[in-house]
């Protein structure tokens, strides 16, 4: 059987033979829709925490499970969100904090954008600002992630329908008391873009919506209102009206940054945030199949993992307050999701999501 790593087969080659070989009739293997969760720095350890000291792992429901190997384009081996979040947004391989840009700065399109092209719906939602290096990495193009004032300025320019998250601070001008020296979400606003405070204040189908719900990052889970889940429900309610088809990234932050804080009841707090979101998204695609939903991390941060002590007791450890070059677990369920059944690169995401969307 072929698999993705160590050739150039694009995923598309690879479902085309196996529906050739299959006797299929050609094309059911490729996802009208994506959803796509990233969880922040959720390694074998995370997954570890949630599978001992959640009341359930959610996402032991998916149907194929892979390896992902997440090193960026120079020779170090360990990444960050920015170089990470390239390379599953594009199928590029860049170096840390580039966003967008491959390794020359030249703009690489994200499989958002190929998305945006083919006239799909496209949404970005996250629990962190908006303006962070994974949202970012599908829609802004910039030498370094420290420039929110100017990811902000990218996004706002974007036609993205759906931004949900945090980060106000960076849209707003600097008489309203934010970092702009235009009121973005004013320009937004002449443009159509509807800004909502609430998910459930009343919103025109067919325009963009935008809601920012926290002048910085939103709180932990499960202070977060509104949460996770609800932010994604919400989207896709939105861009489930496109008969095109909607690609949607969601990302968890807080798997990451209590991770990097050795953090373990708020990491598993986190954890618990992202199986709500799993449940909830596996659910919608239980009664929506063209969907394929995926679950994959940028990294893994803080080397977690239980020790044995000499009494037999648990030991949870932290071996790092950074990220690390361990291989994270990719989950999919959905048509195409067979691909990611093996060790794959975190280019390969990205290549496949663009093949999905610009096959249609
Ligand atoms: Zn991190």
């Amino acid at each position: 059987m072929l698999k993705p790593f160590g050739n150039r087969w694009s995923a598309l080659t690879i479902i085309l033979l196996l529906t050739i070989s299959c006797g299929g009739s050609g094309g059911e293997a490729i996802p009208k829709s994506i959803i796509l969760i990233i969880a922040d720095g959720m390694g074998i350890g995370q997954h570890t925490m949630s599978y001992y000291y959640n009341d359930r792992y959610a996402p032991a429901a998916f149907d194929h499970v892979g390896l992902m190997a997440t090193h960026p384009a120079d020779r170090t081996k360990v990444t960050d969100s920015a170089a990470g979040g390239t390379a599953i947004a594009t199928g590029v391989k860049t170096n840390r904090t580039v966003v967008g840009l491959d390794e020359n700065n030249q703009p690489v399109k994200s499989v958002l954008e190929f998305a945006m092209s083919q006239g799909m719906a496209t949404g970005l939602i996250t629990t962190t600002a908006i303006t962070d290096a994974t949202p970012a990495a599908f829609a802004a193009h910039v030498p370094s992630r420290y420039d929110p004032n100017e990811i902000a300025r990218q996004l706002a320019g974007a036609g993205i329908t759906v931004l949900f998250g945090g980060g106000r601070q960076y849209f707003l001008s600097q008489d309203d008391g934010g970092e702009q020296e235009v009121n973005l979400l004013v320009t937004m606003v002449a443009r159509d873009v509807q800004i909502i405070n609430n998910l459930d204040d009343p919103i025109d189908a067919g325009l963009p919506v935008v809601g920012l719900f926290a002048m910085g990052d939103m709180p932990d889970a499960p202070q977060r209102t509104p949460s996770l889940t609800e932010m994604a429900l919400k989207a896709v309610d939105i861009l489930d009206d496109d008969p095109d088809g909607f690609f949607l990234m969601v990302e968890e932050e807080g798997t990451d940054e209590r991770s990097h804080a050795n953090e373990f009841d708020a990491t598993v707090a986190a954890l618990a945030s992202l199986n709500d979101l799993i449940d909830a998204m596996l659910a919608y695609q239980k009664d929506h199949p063209s969907v394929l939903v995926m679950l994959v991390a940028d990294h893994e941060t803080g080397g977690w993992m239980i020790r044995e002590k000499e009494d037999g007791l648990r030991d949870p450890y932290w071996g790092t307050r950074g990220h690390t070059g361990n291989l994270v677990p990719i989950f999919a369920t959905g048509p195409g999701g067979a691909v990611f059944d093996g060790v794959v690169d975190n280019t390969f995401i990205g290549q496949t999501l663009i093949d999905y969307v610009t096959a249609q």
